[in-house]
C-alpha cells in the first residue's frame, strides 16, 4: 500500500509518497510560493533533488505537479497515480468535532469548515489542500489527521479553563492541545523502544522545537498537555510567550497602545526566546550567543529549561510516577544543554542524565541518554509526523 501524506501551508505544501510495506518514503518535496510570484517544487527521490521553477497560482495546480513529478519517467517513483491507495491530509485544529481520524466526505468536509475559526492560520490551508486534492484525484480515498485528536483523551479536569462553564459550552473555549501526531508516534516510539506495551507506561513527551509542547502520556493516552487553546500557551517558544497573565496582557496593551488582536500578534511573533533574548527565536543563535557570553541569551534558555522542567515535574505529579521522558523536534533533538537544563537537579525524582551520552550528535536514531542508575529512562527520539499521518491512513482504510 502507497499513502500519499499531505501538509498544506497557506503558501506551501508538503508532500511524502510512503510505501507502507516497508514505511519506506519513496519521495518527498515541497512546493513554496503558491499564489505568489516565483512558485517552486522541490521534489527528492532516488536520492537526488529535483527543482522546477513553475507559477502556482493555487493549490490545484500545486497537487498536479506534484503528481506529474510523481509519475515523471526521471524524478518519479510510480508508473501512474493509481499505485497511489490514499492520501493523508494534515489538519491542526478539530475541535470537539473529530476526535479520531476522519475520511474526505462531503459531509466530513461541511463539519470542517466552521472549525477554521479555531485555527484561522492552519484549517484554512488544509481545507485548500484536501479541495485540491479532490478536485485532482476525485476517487482517491483520503482521510484528515488532526494534530489535536491525540488530546481528545484528556479528561474534562485537564481542560477545562477556569471559566463560566456556558461560555465554554457555547465558545467551545477549552485547552485542545497540539503536536498530537508527534507525541502519539514518540510515545508509541518510546514503549517499542523499551520492549513494553504503552498501556504500561508513563510518560513525558517535549516536543521542543520553534513551537514547543509538552504532554503527559498515561497507558498510551494522553491526559494533560501544555498547549491550550491556541499554540499560544505552554512553555516559552522562539517567539511566543507561553503561559502568561491575561491581566499582564492587557497591561502592557494599555501601555504600548495596542488593541488586543495587536496585543495578540505581539505575543505570538514577539515575545518568547526572541523577546526575552533579544537576539533570535532559533536556540542555534541562542546557545551560540551564550557561549559567547550574550547575558540575555543565556537568561532565554535558562526561562526556557525552567519553564519545561515544571512541566516535567506538573506531569510526573499527573501521572503518579514516570517511565521514561522523551525529547523530539529540532530542538528536543539537537540541543544537549536544553535535555541537561530540564533534567538537572532531579535526582531525587529518579531522573539521571548520562552527560556524555546526552552529548552525542543527533545520528537520527533513537538514543537513551540517561544514566545507568536513573529510574526514568531519558530518550531522544527523532519524530516522523508524516508516518504518524500515513499509519492512520493506512488504519482507517
Ligand atoms: P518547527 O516548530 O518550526 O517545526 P523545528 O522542530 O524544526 O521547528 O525546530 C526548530 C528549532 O530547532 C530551531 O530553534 C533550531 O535552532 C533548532 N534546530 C533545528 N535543527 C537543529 C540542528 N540540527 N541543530 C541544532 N538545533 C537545531
Amino acid at each position: 500500500m502507497k499513502i500519499l501524506v499531505i501538509n498544506a501551508g497557506s503558501s506551501s505544501l508538503k508532500y511524502q509518497l510512503i510505501n507502507m510495506e516497508t514505511e519506506e518514503v519513496l519521495a518527498k518535496g515541497t512546493c513554496e510560493r503558491i499564489g505568489i510570484a516565483g512558485g517552486k517544487l522541490t521534489h527528492k527521490a532516488h536520492g537526488q533533488t529535483f527543482v522546477i521553477e513553475k507559477e502556482l497560482p493555487d493549490h490545484t495546480e500545486a497537487i498536479s505537479l506534484v503528481l506529474k513529478e510523481l509519475v515523471d519517467k526521471t524524478a518519479g517513483v510510480i508508473e501512474s497515480m493509481d499505485e497511489i491507495d490514499a492520501v493523508g491530509h494534515r489538519v491542526v485544529a478539530s475541535g470537539e468535532t473529530f476526535t479520531e481520524t476522519t475520511l474526505v466526505t462531503d459531509e466530513t468536509m461541511k463539519l470542517l469548515e466552521p472549525l477554521s475559526e479555531l485555527a484561522p492560520l492552519h484549517n484554512p490551508a488544509a481545507i485548500l489542500g484536501i479541495n485540491a486534492c479532490r478536485a485532482v484525484m476525485p476517487n482517491k480515498k483520503m482521510a484528515m489527521v488532526f494534530d489535536t485528536s491525540f488530546h481528545a483523551t484528556l479528561p474534562p479536569y485537564a481542560y477545562l479553563y477556569g471559566i463560566d462553564y456556558e461560555d465554554y459550552q457555547k465558545y467551545k473555549v477549552r485547552k485542545y492541545g497540539f503536536h498530537g501526531t508527534s507525541h502519539k508516534f514518540v510515545s508509541q516510539e518510546a514503549a517499542r523502544y523499551l520492549g513494553k506495551k504503552p498501556e504500561e507506561l508513563k510518560i513525558v513527551t517535549c516536543h521542543l522545537g520553534n513551537g514547543s509542547s509538552i504532554s503527559a502520556v498515561k497507558g498510551g493516552k494522553c491526559i494533560d498537555t501544555s498547549m491550550g487553546f491556541t499554540p499560544l500557551a505552554g512553555v516559552p517558544m522562539g517567539t511566543r510567550s507561553g503561559d502568561i497573565d491575561f491581566a499582564a496582557v492587557e497591561f502592557l496593551c494599555r501601555k504600548k497602545g495596542m488593541t488586543l488582536e495587536e496585543g495578540g500578534v505581539y505575543l505570538n511573533k514577539k515575545c518568547g526566546m526572541l523577546g526575552v533574548s533579544g537576539v533570535s527565536s532559533d536556540f542555534r543563535d541562542l546557545t551560540a550567543a551564550a557561549e559567547e557570553g550574550n547575558e540575555r541569551a543565556q537568561l532565554a534558555l535558562d526561562m526556557f529549561g525552567y519553564c519545561c522542567k515544571k512541566y516535567v515535574g506538573a506531569y510526573m505529579a499527573a501521572l503518579g510516577g514516570l517511565d521514561a521522558i522523551v525529547f523530539t523536534a529540532g530542538v528536543g533533538e539537537n540541543t544537549p544543554s536544553v535535555r541537561a537544563a530540564v533534567c538537572s537537579d532531579m535526582e531525587a525524582f529518579g531522573i539521571e542524565l548520562d552527560n556524555e551520552k546526552n552529548a552525542q550528535k543527533n545520528d537520527g536514531t533513537i538514543r537513551e541518554i540517561s544514566a545507568q542508575t536513573s529510574r526514568v529512562k531519558v530518550l531522544v527520539i527523532p519524530t516522523n509526523e508524516e508516518l504518524v499521518i500515513a499509519r492512520e491512513t493506512a488504519a482507517l482504510l
